[in-house]
């Protein structure tokens, strides 16, 4: 496993690392969450964050149990769900006050996203599939040198030989190479990845990880990502224990002291 940045680990388990200063937008951070309460129209679950921020040019893993709101605050982040109370902000906007229209056009110029269910068009090939951020957002243009890059990535992760295939005929871990290729090629400043190594195997996934990482610093992008693999955690500055939230509809008290919050800071 290759980590290009040296990291320190304090009592409270948060990494950080001093070799690569973050970069700075408005206020410093990416992702700035505040008294953040979030449930859906069925069922009782409730994510309820008082203060979380995630600083621009960081590297942040969420760990925690299936079902504790991981891939539900990553949706909030992107703008694809909005908070019930509280607030989200990301990239200094805080993207509850946009209409559907406006934050959709904010996630697709802003963030990349890798789903936990890839999220592939199905009747685009592959190829087609990694470009299609070049097709959607206006800001992008299609150069020939971007197929080019295209190929390459794909080469580089391993399914350079599928690119006329849809995906309806890849395997899982062939997809999720698909949708990690499409989120990274017009390096966005913010990716979002939500379990993006769970379906490959060992080399694959440190493979796609040197990739991602590569660009992640290349560009200093933030990088957040979801992940059960415990193996990868030595990748990131800071890991973020979704066992410190209280995501049952029971818990009305919020612990102020967990690891948490005091890597908030960082
Ligand atoms: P994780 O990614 O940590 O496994 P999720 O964010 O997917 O967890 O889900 C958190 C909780 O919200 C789970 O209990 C799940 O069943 C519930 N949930 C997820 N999506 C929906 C939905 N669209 N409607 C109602 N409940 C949902
Ligand atoms: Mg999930």
């Amino acid at each position: 496993m290759r980590n290009d940045r040296t990291s320190n680990v304090d009592e409270s388990g948060i990494r950080a690392h001093a070799d690569r200063p973050p970069t700075h937008d408005t206020d410093g951070s990416t992702v700035r969450i505040a008294n953040l309460e979030f449930a859906y129209d069925e069922g009782d679950f409730c994510l309820r964050i008082p203060a979380l921020e995630v600083a621009s040019g960081s590297t942040v893993a969420f760990i925690g149990p299936s079902g504790s709101g991981k891939t539900t605050l990553l949706h909030l982040i992107a703008g694809i769900t909005t908070p019930s109370r509280g607030h989200v902000q990301t990239q200094g906007v805080d993207i509850s006050t946009l209409s559907d229209a406006a934050r959709r056009e904010f996630r697709i110029q802003q963030i990349g996203l890798v789903f936990q269910e890839f999220e592939l068009l199905e009747y685009l090939s592959v190829l087609d599939n990694i470009l299609l951020p070049y097709r959607i957002n206006p800001a992008l243009r299609l150069q020939p040198e971007v197929r080019d890059r295209a190929r390459a990535l794909a080469d580089e992760v391993g399914i350079g030989d599928l690119l006329g295939r849809c995906p309806k005929r890849l395997s899982q871990g062939e997809r999720q190479r698909v949708a990690v290729c499409r989120a990274i090629l017009p390096e966005p400043r913010l990716l979002l990845a939500d379990e993006p190594t769970g379906n490959l195997d060992p080399a694959s996934k440190d493979r796609v990880l040197d990739i991602v990482f590569a660009y992640v610093n290349r560009v200093r992008a933030t990088f957040i990502t979801v992940t059960h693999d415990h193996a990868l955690l030595g990748r990131f500055e800071r890991i973020v224990d979704f066992k410190s939230f209280h995501s049952a509809s029971e818990a009305n008290v919020w612990p102020q002291s967990v690891a948490v919050q005091r890597g908030m800071a960082g």
